[in-house]
């Protein structure tokens, strides 16, 4: 099969671009290295689509949550992120969480079964010199593309560090001390809560400031986090109630082992750590927030003090690699091209966009503008009212190439509401109203311009 489109890299974006394209009617060469003899520092298998750390999509709340009108309207555009992540979902509240096995097993079967999709497991070295081409190899970019890509877009790939959180083994949890619960009682009760009072916390910081953690290598010195995915004890380094105020923030949860006539219900503990479900058979949960650069012999060591994780067996422990993502607002055109070479789009991570959700809706609007070119025409960008077209235009000039740093998808990103002053609580909701509004404008004229084309 010759093909019209080749796809670099089946990751989240690349695998979203590749169905995209297919189901529009071209035929896409999708390239992986995974399954050839190659991996990245953070993959564990040769599947598409893996997640690589958090197995959460984030909030599915699509009136009052940026990300879960995200997911809206890539449900909206036949997202197959979308639709296997629904298929796959495990209880999390209000957040859409899943099977990270079966959904990136169902995203791989699903990309190998389609007639338009030829996958080939390979690694790529080189920019290919022509033809429609996406880029979407993600922050781990293999080192020879990696340099590649330096050479043609005539700028030093920026970096940022970002970290996994420990996955443990439920029947090694102790629940006669954790309780099942979801903050404020939203949602099911779907997280497993570890309560600490004043003196475990404060020794669990202490520890967390003297266990020892991963060197940097020299060059990787001056690298920033991404704020989202700062590991547990940079965050301890900052204060000793950080935490209290971060990841192990304890409102809304009440303990029932600790009620009293006063508070039937249970109080607050001190400090909570939560693990959230990461698999379908409920039998692995990872630990909430708890990003971590400590020597694993030390992680083991301190995370078994958190009352409940006494006797937990891991069955992965964290870890922290260096990420790749290009100067987009400098480089790249409204539809995702490289200026100095418009036959070659990127999309996922690589751009800047941050986060599983983002990095599979940027692959989307890749493969879009790429279908629209191939049938003769041209897809105008998605309106900034909406949750695509932010961060398409946060990425695509929006920000400041100078400061230029990954970021997830947020309503600041969107032109600020007009109009009468509106009430604080009801700003979200009239977000998320002009959103949708704006993309069912824009997906009839998309289909109008594809249609006269
Ligand atoms: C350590 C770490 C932890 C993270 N944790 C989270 C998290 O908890 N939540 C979240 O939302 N996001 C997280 N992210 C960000 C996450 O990587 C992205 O959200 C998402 O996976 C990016 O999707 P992508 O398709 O751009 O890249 P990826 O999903 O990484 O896919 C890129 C693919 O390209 C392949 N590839 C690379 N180079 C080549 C080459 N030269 N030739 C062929 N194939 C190639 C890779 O094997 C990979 O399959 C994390 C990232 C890292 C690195």
């Amino acid at each position: 099969m010759t093909h019209q489109v080749h796809i670099i890299g089946g990751g989240l974006a690349g695998s979203e671009a590749a169905w995209q394209l297919a189901e529009a009617g071209h035929k896409v060469r999708l390239s992986e290295m995974r399954g050839s003899g190659d991996t990245t520092a953070a993959h564990d298998s040769d599947r598409l689509a893996e997640m690589v750390c958090s197995n959460s999509f984030r909030s599915d709340d699509a009136t009052a949550n940026a990300v879960g009108l995200l997911h809206q309207e890539m449900r909206a555009l036949g997202s197959l992120v979308m639709t296997a992540a629904e298929i796959h979902k495990v209880p999390a509240g209000s957040a859409l969480a899943v099977d990270r096995e079966g959904f990136a097993d169902e995203i791989t079967r699903r990309i190998e079964a389609h007639p338009n999709i030829t996958l080939v497991r390979e690694r790529i070295d080189a920019l290919p010199a022509t033809g429609s081409t996406i880029i979407a190899t993600g922050p781990l970019t293999a080192p020879g593309l990696a340099a590649a890509i330096a050479v043609a877009a005539g700028s030093d790939a920026l970096a940022f560090f970002d970290a996994i959180a420990p996955i443990v083994h439920r029947d090694s949890i102790d629940m006669g001390i954790c309780w099942m619960a979801a903050r404020w009682d939203k949602g099911g009760k779907d997280y497993i809560n570890c309560p600490m009072d004043k003196s475990q916390y404060d020794a669990f910081i202490a520890a967390l400031n003297a266990g020892e953690k991963t060197e940097f290598k020299e060059w990787e010195r001056d690298t920033p986090y991404f704020e989202g995915c700062m590991p547990i004890e940079v965050m301890a380094e900052c204060g000793p109630e950080t935490l209290r105020f971060g990841p192990m923030k304890p409102v809304g949860l009440d303990n029932p082992r600790d009620s009293s006539p006063e508070y039937p219900n249970g109080r607050w503990p001190h400090a909570v750590v939560q693990l959230r479900q990461d698999n379908a058979l409920a039998t692995l949960w990872n630990i909430v927030g708890f990003q971590t650069k400590l020597k694993h012999a030390d992680q083991m060591r301190i995370f078994r003090t958190i009352p409940g994780l006494h006797g937990a067996e891991f069955a992965r422990l964290g870890g922290i690699h260096r990420n790749s993502f290009i100067r987009s607002p400098e480089l790249l055109d409204p539809e995702l091209r490289l200026k100095a070479l418009p036959h070659i789009r990127f999309a996922g991570q690589i751009t800047g966009c941050e986060g599983y959700v983002e990095s599979a809706a940027i692959g989307l609007l890749a493969a879009r503008f790429a279908a629209a070119e191939i049938a003769g025409s041209t897809l105008a960008a998605p309106p900034l009212e909406t949750a695509l077209g932010a961060l398409l235009g946060h990425i695509t000039g929006g920000a400041t190439a100078e400061t230029y740093q990954p970021m997830n998808i947020n309503f600041g990103l969107m032109p600020p509401l007009t109009g009468p002053k509106v009430k604080k609580g009801d700003r979200k909701r009239m977000y998320t109203d002009r959103a949708r509004e704006e993309l069912g404008k824009w997906l009839t004229d998309a289909n109008q311009t594809l249609e006269s084309a």
